[in-house]
């Protein structure tokens, strides 16, 4: 390992980094915990064919990272961490997501897992067969997890929208979400389900053909859906989609949805404020599954999708309030009290 993985452990706060390795099927994995100090650490599984390792670990850490972010805005008592999956043709599922699960249950409730891109219901099922600490959605389970981040993102559009204009009025309303994975599904269908008018990109055929069967989403191309005018980008696939060059191309007036780590750099947050565009920080809006979650595994209730909603709304309203009034731009505000709160 470079030596210079230890000083980015150390200036972010990380406490454990834990390379996996199953021989008989062939998994790798990284398991990053960020920070345990107010509670045990929640983070789901990604699984994704990463073209080199290194991508894999800066994946693993800012995704883990982020999760602390959300656990200190949304007041859980819990901490951030996450487990990445190098994906690869031919990847017995049952037996890697099962050699995860016995990883997990070594740490003993010191980090629970569940689900995040490519890991949903039939993965968790592999990985709960070994661990009790999964937030498994079956119906042992705290609920369909995806459903509550896409009530907290439908939530939390609202409020931006209401802050920037006083007044939603969904049938005036135009979104476009990029990704109709899990989250992007469920968002489409709140929002249609208002009136609103939705567009979507997605890079899966088969995804396209199963979600335009029963809901009347407008597809648009991948790769064009930053140039399309609209009320709100909601970005609900992968992270680091607003770069130099998109964040200038964007025609919107709010950037909000479930990806997490969409700005490519903090900087890029800041240049969409700028540009007069309201980026509402993923780690206040996509808390919603985390919400459910931990509050089902340490207090054993599950939480109505309608509260979850509510209270990543309420955390929403705080920080563009104090954006507002600080007069800058809702990233630094969001970073300042969470960054500001764990120390
Ligand atoms: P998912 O794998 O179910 O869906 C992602 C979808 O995005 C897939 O259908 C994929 O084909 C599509 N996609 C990938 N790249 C694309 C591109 N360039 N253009 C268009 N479509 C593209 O994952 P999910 O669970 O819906 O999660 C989506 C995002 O939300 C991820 O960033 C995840 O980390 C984040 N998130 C999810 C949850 C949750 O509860 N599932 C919670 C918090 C954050």
């Amino acid at each position: 390992m470079p030596l210079q993985l230890f000083d980015a452990m150390a200036r972010e706060g990380f406490e454990e980094l834990v390379a996996l390795h199953d021989s008989e099927s062939g998994m790798r994995a990284l398991l990053a915990i960020h920070d345990t100090s107010r509670g045990p650490a929640f983070g789901g599984i990604r699984r994704w064919s990463y073209s080199v390792e290194s991508t894999a670990l800066m994946d693993a850490l800012r995704l883990a990272r982020a999760m602390t972010r959300k656990c200190v805005l949304l007041d859980l008592p819990c901490g951030g961490g996450k487990i990445v999956m190098l994906d690869r043709e031919g990847l017995d599922l049952k037996q890697a997501y099962g050699a995860i699960g016995r990883a997990v249950e070594r740490l003993n409730g010191h980090y629970y897992t569940g689900p995040d891109v490519n890991t949903g219901p039939e993965e968790l099922g592999y990985v709960s067969a070994e661990t009790s600490y999964c937030t498994d959605p079956g119906l042992e389970g705290p609920g369909e997890l995806a459903n509550c981040t896409a009530e907290g993102v439908f939530q939390g559009i609202e409020a931006a929208l209401v802050s920037l204009d006083g007044e939603v009025d969904w049938s005036q309303r135009k979104v476009l979400i990029q990704g109709l994975g899990a989250v992007g599904e469920m968002l489409a269908r709140r929002l249609l389900e208002q009136g609103a008018r939705v567009l979507a990109s997605e890079i899966d055929p088969e995804r396209v053909h199963a979600v335009s069967a029963s809901l009347e989403v407008e597809m648009v191309e991948p790769g064009t859906e930053m140039e399309a005018a609209c009320d709100v980008f909601a970005p609900c696939a992968l992270g680091g989609i607003l770069h130099d060059l998109s964040v200038e191309r964007l025609q919107c007036k709010v950037v909000a949805g479930g990806a997490n780590n969409p700005l490519s750099r903090m900087e890029h947050g800041e240049r969409l404020h700028q540009r007069g565009i309201l980026f509402v920080p993923d780690f206040v809006i996509n808390a919603g599954a985390l919400v459910r979650g931990s509050i089902f595994h340490l207090e054993g209730r599950r939480e109505p999708v309608a509260v979850v909603g509510g209270r990543v709304r309420r955390s929403v309203e705080r920080v563009l309030s104090a954006a507002q009034e600080s007069g800058t731009a809702p990233i630094a505000t969001a970073l300042r009290l969470a960054d500001g709160a764990e120390s």
